[in-house]
Order: C-alpha cells, then sequence, then structure tokens
C-alpha cells in the first residue's frame, strides 16, 4: 500500500542497536554488563568494572533493542518498512554489523524470514497485479565472490551493464514456488557455507553473506488509473564479516592478505555509510570493493537501508562495542 512508500530524497539511514544477552560462558566468567536501555532510543554505558561512579555515557539513535527484545520486535521496528519497499518498486539493503558472536547471524536469519513471510502475505492478498519473486545467494570472501546456489566454487565476475549496473555474473538466480521453497534454498547455503571448512565459525568471521530477494510485479490486466508498469526491485540482507576485521592488524601471510582484504570491503562499505549518511555531495567510492559495487543500485540514490549494530553487553567486549556504536553513529 501506500504507507510503503516514501519520499527517498527525505530518507535517511535508519540505524538500530541491538545487545544480546549475556552468554552462560560470560555469566560463568562474572562479567558484567555495561550497558542500559534506558527508552526506545537512548543506550547508556555504565563502566561495570569501575568502582567510582562516573557519569554514564548516552548514546542515541533511531532505535535501540535491550537484551529482552525479540527477533519480530527488531524486524518490526528497525527493518520492516525498509525490506518491504520492495514490493513498491524500491530497491533496499538491511544489514547486520557487529563484531563476531553478537548476534548478527541470529538477528538476520529471523528478519529474512519475517520479511519473506510477509511478502507473501502481500502478495496472496494483491489481487490487482501478480508477482514473481527470485532468490540469489552470495558470499563475499577474501574479496572473491562466490555462489552460495552453486556447488561450483569458482569465483564470479563483476560486470558493468549499461543498464543493470553491476551485475554478478553466472549467480544462479531462483524462481521460488513458495515460501517452503526458500527454507529449503536457505539450507542449500548453510550447507555450501561449510564445504570444505573445518572452523566454519572462522570462516562466518572473515566473510559477507547477502542474501538477495527479487520481486517483479506487473498488473493482471490494464485498467486506466492504475499502476500499469512491471516493477522490479531487490531486497539484500547481509550478514557482514565480524567488525573486528576492520580493525583489527593482521601478523602474516594468509592472514595478512584474508584480514586487508576484509577490511578493504568493510572498510569501504564504512566510508559509503559515512558520505551517503552526510549528504549526497561528493564521490562515493563504491568502486573500491566488491562488496560497495555488488549493493551499488540497493544503497544510496533512491534505495532504502536499515543497519541493524548488534551488541555484546559484556564488559570484556567494551572495547569493539565502542567500536561498532562509532560505527553506528556515523551511519545515522
Ligand atoms: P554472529 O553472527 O555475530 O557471530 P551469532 O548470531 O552467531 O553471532 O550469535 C552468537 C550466539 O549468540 C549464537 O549462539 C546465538 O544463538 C546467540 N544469540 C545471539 N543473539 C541472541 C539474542 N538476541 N538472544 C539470544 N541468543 C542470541
Ligand atoms: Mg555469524
Amino acid at each position: 500500500g501506500n504507507s510503503l512508500r516514501s519520499n527517498a530524497h527525505e530518507e535517511k539511514i535508519f540505524v538500530s542497536i541491538r545487545l544480546r544477552p549475556l552468554n552462560e560462558r560470560e555469566i560463568a566468567n562474572n562479567d558484567a554488563s555495561d550497558w542500559d536501555c534506558i527508552n526506545n532510543t537512548t543506550l547508556v554505558f555504565r563502566n561495570s568494572a569501575s568502582e567510582r561512579s562516573t557519569s554514564p555515557t548516552a548514546y542515541s539513535f533511531d532505535r535501540v533493542f535491550g537484551n529482552d527484545s525479540s527477533t519480530r520486535q527488531v524486524y518490526e521496528e528497525g527493518a520492516r518498512s525498509v525490506a518491504l519497499s520492495v514490493v513498491s518498486g524500491i530497491n533496499s539493503s538491511i544489514f547486520a554489523y557487529g563484531q563476531t558472536s553478537s548476534g548478527k547471524t541470529y538477528t538476520m536469519s529471523g528478519i529474512t524470514g519475517h520479511t519473506v513471510a510477509d511478502i507473501y502475505d502481500y502478495v496472496d492478498k494483491n489481487t490487482s497485479r501478480k508477482f514473481i519473486l527470485k532468490f540469489s545467494a552470495m558470499e563475499i570472501y577474501n574479496e572473491a565472490v562466490r555462489d552460495l546456489l552453486s556447488s561450483d566454487n569458482t569465483p564470479l565476475r563483476l560486470l558493468d551493464d549499461p543498464e543493470r549496473g553491476t551485475v554478478v555474473e553466472k549467480l544462479s538466480q531462483i524462481t521460488l514456488k513458495d515460501k517452503d521453497h526458500l527454507r529449503e534454498l536457505l539450507s542449500v547455503c548453510e550447507a555450501q557455507r561449510q564445504i570444505g571448512e573445518t572452523a566454519l565459525n572462522e570462516m562466518s568471521s572473515r566473510s559477507h553473506q547477502i542474501l538477495r530477494l527479487t520481486v517483479e510485479s506487473s498488473p493482471r490486466e490494464y485498467k486506466r488509473f492504475e499502476n500499469s508498469a512491471t516493477l522490479t526491485a531487490t531486497v539484500n540482507f547481509v550478514d557482514l564479516a565480524g567488525s573486528e576485521r576492520a580493525s583489527q592488524t593482521m601478523s602474516a601471510g594468509t592472514r595478512l592478505k584474508e584480514g586487508s582484504h576484509i577490511n578493504r570491503s568493510l572498510l569501504t562499505l564504512g566510508t559509503v555509510i559515512r558520505k551517503l549518511s552526510k549528504g549526497r555531495n561528493g564521490h562515493v567510492p563504491y568502486r573500491d570493493s566488491k562488496l560497495t559495487r555488488i549493493l551499488q543500485n540497493s544503497l544510496g540514490g533512491n534505495a532504502r537501508t536499515a543497519i541493524i549494530c548488534t551488541m555484546s553487553p559484556a564488559h570484556s567486549h567494551v572495547e569493539q562495542s565502542r567500536n561498532t556504536l562509532l560505527f553506528a553513529s556515523c551511519a545515522k
């Protein structure tokens, strides 16, 4: 409906923070929480390790979700309107940003599922237009792009198409039969990510995963005054590499290579987002990394963006949490 539409030129990047609960290991280590959500938009830092009562620091964002929030709530208030703009022909990207084990995958997989359910609801109720949904999935590891729906592990090339912009050559695109079909494909992606990887965690902390849903719609029959155009748009669900990869200096050999490449995609994304959030003057360096090239049509311009920054509440992670908040502050 119309409520999903908005003036893209006034649109800012929607930035939320999500705190996860302390995990068992953190509790066993007497690691305390440093952070309190005092309302829907304000997060407060109180140093749990300090005896002195220093004055707390407040951070505000579009939305702050405490450790008791559900993923449905994060979806509804932090991602839903941005994700569903795809049915109105508007491209969008939803990002999960944060250090490894802060809850990116937990949050993003839930948001993906809720979005698809809502899109199918919308499609089923819409009697005037017919819809086709297509799904693609890729991973960027070491600046190499791989298809998560294909068993061929050859890195894919990026091509510049004069009409469509950057295109991932030979990327599989599967037309969805129904919701369950998507669930099947998601498990194919999961299996594909694990091939040849003994340390999946290590891999997922270094790679970016992009799940991409394309929605095409056209009118069932021509009616005067109704939108007769065919609309095509894409929503991207981006589970980023651990943000510690953006700050960490790597030691030697392949680690250095992997580290520096991951730095490149994450750092470039940071620069692109900072530039976009400060208005549209000046050069936006989309072309400096694979991630930002692939997302160029869904980031900036008329596209809509939501970023969910996930955080561990534990005092032992305070440095990384502060880095995450710094990124989040630059994006809003
Ligand atoms: P990341 O993808 O950032 O490395 P994960 O999403 O894998 O982190 O989360 C790490 C662990 O914490 C997982 O076991 C996950 O189930 C759990 N977890 C993350 N966020 C939450 C949350 N909000 N509530 C409960 N458990 C969570
Ligand atoms: Mg993960």
